[in-house]
């Protein structure tokens, strides 16, 4: 890649010919799960916003009333004059709902993992990750600067062996609970028990089962019972099924304290809007006490999955709000996906690099916002394609 004019538009033509190409759409506005794209209204199937909660009326209302008392910016990093006492009520919440001693609040996701590995692991040390982690783990085990090594996905007997080959250096095995791009759920319990074996650090970045995994919503630990002393490390996000924005790591006293020292993406950067924190109090106790949105969507998950199948349409092996339809080819895909905009239906294809080359995919997201009658018309519009 080269980073002159000429060389940018030689790359940005390559990327458009073989259909790697990315472009975004502009949303205009936004009506429960319909928005409003180039004057259309269409159904979403693509946001990660799985309980609806992004647009709920309290979570607005306490979001405009922090706002009111604390102003729109939280002015500074949390180690200067940031943190307030909206962030500090999230972290004891966040804590008591994952029953782990504290956790701690970062911008972003990305930012969250970046922070969490890098601050953690350095040269000499030996990051172990799924081969499908998302991105912001990959890439924070480059920069940590430990040894890195993927393995193959779900596969602890890859592991194992990799594991053999550095016995006596500190390491970390990561993996996503659920799988960001495939739905499926990692193998969470056999997991821990082989970090323990190999006194290995675990950690789990449950972006996309916060919410929807768990009698309570707590997401694959729940579901797992894995106590913090299983799972040192549990990370979440709030972009998905909180439906706000922001992250959080939660674990031991001591973690957490060795973290707010060392994580550089927790401490040079501008803490959350206290009115961020606010709203995802909000959306935490929704998620927390009104189980219905859960089971609603359990239900329409296996709606689909049933349906799809009548249809012989590639399922993966996914039991969450993530349904991808594997395609295979980045041009077949891409063309899926405008084909299903054109009848009204927002569903995105996913295309290398994100996902491995000649599996990439339509990925279906439900929420409990969906109807059972829409998902039968996203099926009718995918039959009209024929896939
Ligand atoms: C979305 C996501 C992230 C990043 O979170 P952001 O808050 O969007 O930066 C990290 N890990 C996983 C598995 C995700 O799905």
């Amino acid at each position: 890649m080269s980073a002159s004019e000429n060389g940018l538009k030689e790359n940005l033509e390559q990327l458009k010919e073989s259909n790697l190409y990315r472009s975004r759409r502009t949303v205009e506005a936004v009506s429960g799960n319909y928005v409003q794209i180039e004057g259309r209204q269409v159904l979403n199937f693509c946001s990660n916003d799985y309980l609806g909660l992004a647009q709920h009326q309290d979570v607005i209302a306490r979001f405009k009333s922090a706002a009111d008392e604390y102003g729109v910016g939280s002015g500074s990093a949390h180690l200067v004059c940031g943190h307030s006492a909206e962030h500090h009520a999230l972290e004891d919440e966040l804590a008591d709902f994952t029953g782990r001693d504290r956790a701690l609040l970062f911008s972003t996701g990305y930012m969250a993992n970046l922070g969490i590995i890098a601050g953690l692991m350095s040269k000499g040390d030996v990051v172990y990750q799924d081969k499908l982690n998302h991105a912001s783990l990959l890439d924070a085990g480059l920069l940590s600067g430990a040894t890195f090594s993927r393995y193959l996905h779900n596969d602890l007997e890859n592991l194992s062996i990799k594991m053999q080959k550095h016995p006596d250096k500190p390491s970390m095995i990561v993996t996503d609970g659920v799988f960001s791009m495939d739905g499926d759920q990692a193998r969470v319990a056999e997991l821990a028990a082989l970090a323990q074996q190999k006194s290995a650090t675990f950690m789990i970045d449950d972006a996309h089962g916060f919410g929807v995994l768990g009698k309570n919503g707590a997401g694959i630990v729940e579901q797992c019972q894995l106590s913090q002393k299983q799972v040192p490390l549990l990370m979440g996000t709030f972009g998905k099924a909180f439906g706000t924005s922001g992250a959080f790591v939660a674990g031991s006293d001591d973690m957490v304290e060795t973290l707010i020292q060392t994580a550089r993406t927790y401490i040079y950067t501008t803490a959350l809007p206290p009115a961020v924190a606010a709203a995802t109090r909000c959306s935490l106790s929704l998620m927390q006490n009104e189980s219905w949105r859960r089971e609603k969507l359990a239900a329409l998950i296996q709606y689909f999955k049933q349906a799809a199948r009548q249809l012989e349409l590639a399922l993966m092996p996914s039991e969450t709000a993530i349904q991808p339809i594997l395609i295979g080819g980045s041009t077949e895909a891409l063309a899926a996906s405008e084909a299903l905009l054109q009848q009204g239906f927002w569903v995105s294809a996913i295309r290398y690099p994100t996902v491995p080359k000649g599996s990439a995919r339509l990925r279906v997201t439900l929420s409990t916002e969906h109807s059972q009658a829409q998902i039968d018309q996203l099926l009718d519009a995918l039959k009209r394609i024929s896939l």
